[in-house]
């Protein structure tokens, strides 16, 4: 049968763990616990389409990844497995957008208004911080932790059903005599939420944890899934934990796999306990199968990364072996800047490619979405194409988030946010007039009939009442889905022309947007799924000329995750960068910063080049204008590991042509890399 060829024993045997002669009903739960490329997520496909040949409804089927093109990637390989009758798996995606699609079914039978909108992290900071301001809480003297950090801090909270006092000891010391106030801030942030009809991600998880608590509710929500499987458990936190265990209390036709040497969700109160603790939830117990052949890195990355983790404090998966062999070790390349290892790395990748390994068969990875910014600069200078995943989203620029504000108001005349957002694109409209504006906003079906009669300041008021059409097209069903997209790209064209100088540049992202919402069956489908996991790089969605072509991948290690290249390059492999300068105080955060170094060196097949520059230029932030800042290779490579890589110098005969390559950027910096980043912010 196609979907059991080359697997080996073990992987065999988690593929058929409980499923017998046509019978998938009996499966008990499984948890396949096992190093990086393993083959888990192969795995796991395999036994998804056992599952189905077996009998099992692939309706009912429920997968569980970490990101949307995880699913759909795991979805397609199913597919090619299956009998061409059997039925796609629908029920894939992340945790956060099945919460969000199970809570519009069941939403009001806990109580919860359907029509509620989804506020990604910037939506759900600017509420917590209108609600500070409201509590007069911003008063500057008490230096009260900045909205991203209160949002974090609420987060951490929810997410770890830990009580807030104990959060802040842990994680957050230095907020510590906030306490009673935050917590008057957070009571009031929930009920603005609920009186705008607003639910953040943690919400999505919230309430589907309560969800699966509530009787009656509970029970129809289990019934719905025969069979739940779990890629990555090693990085999901309590209340996802919570989650799993009310859809499968006794664990039957529940499979998890993941590594708890690839934990790197910790700061965002994802714990290994949950995958170390899993098989112990049940009676009797999960059955427990590892895997022991790495089938993806050759034998000397392998060794490397080995190494690597085998200084972990604490591990429970045990070395991987691979059997391909290779003579050629991991380089540790030395080079004398960040300039220069944007060179090295640029000339190293081309140089891959004439020997015939495609761009998209080589990766450039890094702890920082910015510590890309001069490798993409010089790849720009030679016109190699290259794709960003991780870091800014397109749905994050502001332009973007203009036109799917207007959309979102108009869907939830409730949300405050989106609310100030739009009016404030008015010349002459700042909060104090937003507010009164967005105080005639009303319940009931003319929510915005107030606003008709309403007068703006002077210098809105030419513009005024083509946007009081635009609002009722949208509430009514004047213009249908996708056509109200280009209508409200109309209504936008003079406002974007007027606020953004680089409008012409920006265009082609809107143009993107209209594409992307074509795909999607309803404004809210596309408002629910844009808010949950919007497209990383432009190149994700929709059929831009970029897919047919060859492209490198520059992607943060964490949206790394689940990857492999045959080619890896990894910036900056010096302390400050891997560890994070953000994250070298305690222990906890030490360890997940070197589990993410293994991450990202076993993302590699067969070449991998992990990049010690020795000094960095630092740009912008610095008063006194540039300066450089020494660094030394990270702390995870220890003089005693040395022997596992080859060591390599980037050839100082060639430093003449990289600081004249270079030096442009060094003087103008600021000005290119705006350049770059203006199409985006
Ligand atoms: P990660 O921990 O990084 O998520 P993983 O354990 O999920 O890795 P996979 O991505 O499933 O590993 O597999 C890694 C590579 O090994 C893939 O290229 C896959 O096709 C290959 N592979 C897996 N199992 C086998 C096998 N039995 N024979 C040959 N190749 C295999
Ligand atoms: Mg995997």
């Amino acid at each position: 049968m196609k979907h059991l060829e080359g697997l080996n024993a073990a992987q065999r045997q988690a593929v058929e763990h409980g499923i017998r002669d046509g019978d998938a009903s009996q499966a008990g739960p499984l948890l396949v616990i096992a190093g990086a490329g393993s083959g888990k997520t192969t795995t796991l496909a395999s036994r998804v389409a056992h599952l189905v040949v077996n009998g099992a409804d692939p309706g009912r089927i429920l997968l569980l990844t970490f990101s949307r093109r995880a699913a759909s990637e795991m979805a397609r390989r199913v597919i090619r497995m299956v009998p061409r009758e059997a039925r796609p798996v629908t029920w894939s995606g992340t945790f956060h957008g099945i919460g969000a699609r199970l809570l519009r079914i069941y939403a009001q039978r806990i109580g919860l208004n359907d029509g509620f909108t989804i506020h990604d992290r910037e939506d759900a900071a600017d509420l917590l911080n209108l609600v500070r301001h409201d509590l007069g809480l911003s008063d500057k003297a008490t230096r009260f932790p900045q909205k991203a950090t209160c949002l974090t801090i609420y987060s951490h909270a929810v997410n770890s059903g830990l009580p807030l006092g104990q959060v802040l000891e842990r994680h957050f010391p230095w907020c510590s005599q906030h306490e009673e106030a935050l917590r008057r801030l957070f009571d009031g942030y929930v009920a603005a939420k609920q009186s705008q009809n607003v639910l953040d991600y943690d919400d999505l998880l919230l309430y589907w944890a309560e969800m699966m608590r509530s009787e009656g509710v509970a029970e129809d929500v289990r019934l719905r899934f025969d069979h739940v499987l779990v890629d990555e458990y090693q990085d999901t936190n309590p209340l996802q934990a919570s989650i799993l265990l009310g859809l499968k209390p006794d664990g039957q036709g529940l499979t998890a796999v993941g590594d708890d040497a690839q934990a790197i969700y910790g700061f965002r109160a994802a714990t290994v306990r949950n995958i170390l603790d899993l098989p112990q939830q049940f009676t009797p117990p999960a059955a427990v199968v590892t895997l022991t052949q790495s089938y993806r890195s050759t034998q000397p990355i392998l060794a490397a990364s080995n190494a690597v983790i085998a200084m972990a404090r604490e591990r429970f998966t045990k070395d991987l072996v691979s059997e391909r062999v290779s003579a050629q070790k991991p380089r540790l390349v030395t080079v004398p800047d960040d300039i220069q290892q944007a060179v090295y790395v640029a000339e190293r990748v081309l140089a891959l490619r004439e020997e015939g390994v495609a761009l998209k068969q080589q990766a450039v990875l890094f702890r920082t979405s910015h510590h890309s910014s001069l490798v993409e600069l010089e790849l720009a200078r030679r016109n190699i194409p290259f794709v960003k995943f991780g870091g800014l989203r397109f749905l994050e620029a502001a332009h973007v988030k203009d036109i799917v504000s207007v959309l979102r108001w108009a869907s939830n005349p409730r949300d405050k946010v989106v609310a100030f957002r739009v009016l404030q694109l008015f010349p002459g409209i700042g909060p104090q007039t937003a507010a009164r504006a967005f105080d005639r906003v009303t319940d009931g079906a003319h929510p915005f009939a107030a606003l008709a009669i309403y007068r703006p300041p002077a210098a809105a008021l030419a513009v005024w009442p083509a946007f009081i059409d635009l609002l009722q097209d949208l509430s009514g069903s004047a213009a249908a889905w996708p056509a109200e997209l280009e209508r409200v790209k109309e209504w936008f064209q003079p406002f974007f022309e007027a606020r953004y100088p680089d409008a012409q540049v920006r265009a082609g992202d809107i143009d993107q947007l209209v594409a992307i919402g074509g795909q999607y069956r309803s404004r809210e489908q596309f408002l629910t799924e844009l808010a949950l996991d919007p497209p990383e790089a432009t190149s994700d969605e929709a059929g831009p000329p970029l897919l047919d072509e060859d492209y490198l991948i520059l992607s943060t290690i964490h949206s790394a995750k689940g990857q492999e290249w045959t080619a890896v390059y990894v910036l900056n492999a010096v302390d400050g960068c891997i560890p994070s300068d953000m994250a070298t105080g305690r222990s906890e955060d030490i360890e997940e910063e070197r589990r993410l170094l293994y991450v990202a060196m076993t993302r590699a097949k067969d070449t991998l080049d992990l990049l010690v520059p020795q000094k960095f230029y630092v740009h912008q932030q610095s008063r006194n204008g540039d300066r450089h800042l020494y660094a030394s290779r990270t702390r995870f490579i220890p003089p005693a590991m040395l022997d596992r890589f080859e060591a390599a110098t980037w050839p100082v005969r060639r430093r003449q042509d990289a600081v004249a390559a270079g030096s442009g950027a060094n003087v103008d910096l600021k000005a290119r890399l705006g350049g770059m980043w203006k199409a985006r912010t």
